[in-house]
């Protein structure tokens, strides 16, 4: 098993259920990961960060870190908690349009609840100011109540988070943490061991390469995520032409809220719980949320553009398709006019003194008085997505030349070698990712398991 990840600690403890004795390897030397709710203060733990992913965007403009997490737990230790399950029509598509057989809302609904993931709802007195002020001003504006699990549907509402007992649930802790004290001599994890490639004889993986070693396996899945599983491949000598292609995300912007004097930020309240969808070119394709009280993040979540990823001198470089495509810029403009009218409503304003785009303190209304084209050109050259890529492995057909792996998770042309995690989806969903892609490796790690039996 090669990362412990979203997808990689759920694969693991699958295969440990079924009674495969797991070696994990993860190339993040943290093991205790860090338990804060916040993510300001989850994001700012540098240790717990992969320092060697940068991301650009076709346009031009800024290079940048481009966040994942490399530690126990993998981008879980450090993400936004937020959970979503995708929408019943994207969940779907994975079957009627990319003919991954057997992928539908059925059956990944069914395996989220199997996870049985920590998920908790925020109460009133945990919920932060400018949290409250977005649902109150999207009440405003006509916005109905909107429910996260697999309907598409506009609204605003509460979000379930990734909290147990007020803490930050990982995939780690919940899933590997239990196994390792029930059985250490059958989940074996191996902190600060980045696999440097697998090893690969006669079209058959060996094992993983570790430093100076080989480790050998009867079976090698990889769970990297959507930056490294993809280089991991091509290190090894995988020739598909889709490997490192096909990358999504969903582009966002963040604007930063200077608050009103007194406002009350309580270090206890949360800030990531409310979420707005609104709908543009399609169904539901807006997310605004705000995810700690100076930070509304304001993305498109149906998208069409694609980027890429590849290995330059050690370093990953990520090349963001960032609003490429028509449809893309139309649903950001949209999105973007929408975040400008809840911030001029009474309900924000009474929380909220200024909003603006970027350090400079350039207001969202001086960006939209513009025309469309230099809005777009703006957005392009962002540094701004909201950290959800999917899609450099991706799952479909073999006569399909961009998939690389089959549906139930094999790597084309290789026997004994998986991946799980979220670069084998053929599309993103609309939706965070985290759960999704937990789904989806224990869908495939059960398939391996009863391969392996
Ligand atoms: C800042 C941020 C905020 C986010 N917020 C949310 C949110 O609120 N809700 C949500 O649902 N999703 C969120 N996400 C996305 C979500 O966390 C990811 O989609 C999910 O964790 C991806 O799972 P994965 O298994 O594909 O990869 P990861 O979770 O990234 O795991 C990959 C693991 O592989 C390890 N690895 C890489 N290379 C090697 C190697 N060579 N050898 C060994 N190990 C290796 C890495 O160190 C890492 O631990 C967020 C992401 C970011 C970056």
């Amino acid at each position: 098993m090669v990362g412990a990840g979203a997808g990689g600690c759920v694969a693991a403890a699958r295969l440990f259920d079924a009674g495969c004795e797991v070696h994990l390897f993860e190339a993040g030397e943290v093991s205790e990961t860090n338990t804060s709710p916040h993510l300001a203060e989850s994001t700012s733990r540098t240790d717990l960060i992969d320092g060697s992913v940068f991301a650009s965007t076709y346009t031009g403009g800024f290079r940048y870190p481009y966040l994942r997490g490399r530690a126990l737990g993998g981008t879980t230790a450090i993400n936004a908690l937020v959970q979503m399950w995708g929408t019943k029509d994207d969940w779907d598509a994975w079957s009627a349009v990319h003919g991954c057989t057997g992928w539908n809302w059925r059956s990944v609904s069914a395996e989220i609840a199997l996870l049985g993931f920590p998920s908790h709802f925020a109460s009133a007195s945990e919920t932060g100011p400018v949290t409250r002020a977005v649902l109150a001003a999207a009440r405003g504006m006509g916005a109905g109540e909107a429910r996260q699990v697999g309907e598409t549907s506009d609204g605003a509402g509460s979000v379930a988070l990734s909290l147990r007992e007020g803490r930050r649930a990982d995939a780690f802790s919940v899933f590997i943490t239990p196994r390792v004290l029930e059985d250490a001599g059958r989940m074996i994890v191996h902190v600060g061991e980045p696999v440097e490639e697998i090893a690969v004889e006669a079209d058959r993986a060996r094992g993983v390469v570790v430093g100076d070693e080989e480790f050998i396996a009867d079976g090698v899945v990889l769970a990297a995520g959507t930056v490294w599983s993809p280089i991991l491949l091509r290190r090894s000598g995988v020739s598909r032409a889709g490997i490192g292609r096909n990358l999504k995300d969903h582009p966002a912007i963040s604007l930063w809220l200077r608050l009103r004097d007194g406002v009350d930020t309580a270090p206890a309240s949360l800030d990531v719980t409310g979420l707005v969808v609104a709908s543009s070119v399609d169904d539901s394709d807006i997310n605004l949320l705000p995810v700690d009280p100076n930070q509304l993040v304001v993305a498109v979540t149906k998208v069409s553009s694609v980027g890429h990823v590849v290995e330059v001198d050690g370093t990953a470089e990520v090349v963001l398709g960032t609003i490429e495509t028509h449809d893309d810029a139309t649903r950001m403009l949209a999105a973007l006019r929408l975040a400008a009218d809840l911030c001029a409503t009474k309900e924000f304003g009474a929380v909220v003194e200024s909003v603006s785009i970027d350090a400079a303190g350039t207001a969202l209304a001086a960006l939209l008085a513009h025309d469309d084209e230099t809005v777009i050109s703006y957005v392009r050259r962002q540094p701004g997505a909201y950290s959800h890529a999917v899609g450099t492995c991706r799952m479909g057909v073999e006569r399909d030349s961009d998939a690389v792996v089959d549906n139930a998770g094999a790597v084309f042309g290789v026997d004994g070698l998986w991946v799980a995690d979220a670069s084998v989806f053929p599309d993103i969903p609309r939706a965070a990712t985290q759960l999704p892609v937990m789904a989806v490796a224990g869908r495939i790690a059960s398939g391996i398991a009863e391969r392996l039996r």
